[in-house]
């Protein structure tokens, strides 16, 4: 196994996120055998780092990794789990409900806490007074329930720059959406250098893109072939990523027992990739993009009458484009009614300072359709909200 140094610590490169085991379509219940086993092959092999969070698998992920590592002493292994600000229905009594974690866990401290997913939209919860969770965030840390306080962060890199300068000192690492495609597309390079330079950890999720990485088109996957016959396409993914020196955790949410021993061999020792194949790995990606090629500029900017953040749109117009995520979709649901794309008029200026050619008219057209008709978060987040209620007593 591979390891990471974080302030003394030695954290598996590889980390286990259980956001994916496989349940029973009827009851829901998590294949706990299947759990344990891939924890002890994992463990076994020397993986020390597992991630959960209070909403995976409706809140049944929490209870399974407290059943397989309950079997293991507790400072042999290292646990992560998140604050689901995100997933309010409103202020409530936090500390109960970081609790309910601590509970469901078998645990009374987490080695690793994130506020979870950070965007433009859900930052305004995580910052509002009313909800009061910074501080009482803060308040667990204080007291020892939480020893290494991150975010997991899903929005543009300016709002990044924002958190960690204004919050220095307060966070140690950042997870972010990173991968071979995202590098560009979601512009995972300049957030991984934002953090970077503020000296805090990278934590990587979405290695393979919800799996779209590890399982290529026939064409693809041939081209990795001729450059390494026996490797996975998942392998070269996560090669590209351990060629990067600040990411300190690589989360794959594994759930086979073949995708643990394919992980295992890719991480159990250092073989990152040669400047062809990354030239590869960078062609494969631009052949999987389908939105357009804004390099952030802003010229075309200064002159929309109706003031639209166009490169922000654009960032996610190209996510829709790939694939309409509830990320993007809360992106876009951060925005003011005036600054939508469907308040565009189509004049066309912004088009004419291009310096890249984009259609920007209808680019946006095309985004505000894909945003009426694509996943919506205060639609999808019920649920979410009731079983928090529920949780928490409350009525
Ligand atoms: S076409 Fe739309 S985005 Fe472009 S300048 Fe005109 S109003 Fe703004
Ligand atoms: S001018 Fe073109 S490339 Fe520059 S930010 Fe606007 S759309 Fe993007």
């Amino acid at each position: 196994m591979i390891y990471s140094d974080f302030h003394g610590l030695k954290l598996s490169r590889l980390g286990f996120g259980c956001m994916r085991f496989r349940t029973d379509p009827e009851t829901g219940e998590v294949d706990q055998e299947k759990v344990n086993a891939m924890f002890d092959l994992a463990i076994e092999k020397g993986v020390n780092y597992f991630d959960t969070a209070y909403p995976y698998l409706n809140g049944k992920s929490e209870g399974a990794v407290a059943k397989a590592l309950g079997r293991y002493p507790r400072d042999s292994y290292y646990l992560a789990d998140k604050f689901p600000g995100h997933s309010l229905p409103g202020p409530v009594d936090n500390i109960a409900l970081f609790n309910i974690s601590l509970q469901r866990c078998q645990t009374d401290y987490f080695d690793f806490y994130l506020l979870h997913n950070i965007t433009e939209w859900s930052i305004k919860i995580y910052e509002s007074e009313e909800y009061h969770i910074i501080p009482d965030v803060l308040k667990m840390k204080e007291e020892g329930k939480i020893r290494h306080l991150g975010f997991s962060f899903h929005g543009g890199p300016e709002l990044l720059e924002r958190l960690l300068t204004q919050y220095e000192g307060m966070f140690e690492f950042v997870q972010i959406q990173c991968n071979y495609l995202d590098w560009t597309l979601q512009k995972a390079k300049e957030k991984y250098d934002i953090i970077t330079k503020h000296g805090l950890g990278v934590w990587i999720m979405e290695p393979c893109r919800g799996g779209k990485l590890a399982v290529l088109s026939d064409e693809n996957h041939e081209k990795l072939q001729r450059l390494r016959p026996s490797a996975t396409d998942a392998s070269f993914a996560f090669r590209y990523l351990q060629g990067l020196d600040n990411v300190k955790v690589i989360l794959s949410g594994m759930n086979e027992v073949s995708q643990v021993e394919d992980n295992l061999n890719t991480f159990d020792h250092y073989d990152g990739l040669n400047e062809n194949e990354v030239d590869t790995l960078m062609q494969i990606a631009e052949g999987l993009k389908k939105g357009v090629p804004c390099t952030g500029c802003r010229y075309c900017c200064e002159g929309c009458p109706m003031g639209l953040n166009i490169p922000y749109l654009l960032e996610c117009y190209n996510d829709y484009k790939y694939a309409a995520s509830m990320s993007a979709g809360m992106r876009m649901d951060a925005l003011d009614e005036d600054k939508k794309p469907s308040m565009c008029i189509g004049c066309g200026q912004c088009a004419h300072a291009c310096p890249q050619g984009i259609d920007v008219p209808a680019a946006l057209a095309e985004l505000a359709d894909l945003y009426a008709r694509g996943p919506n978060w205060s639609r999808d987040v019920k649920g979410r909200h009731e079983a928090i209620k529920r949780d928490l007593n409350m009525k």
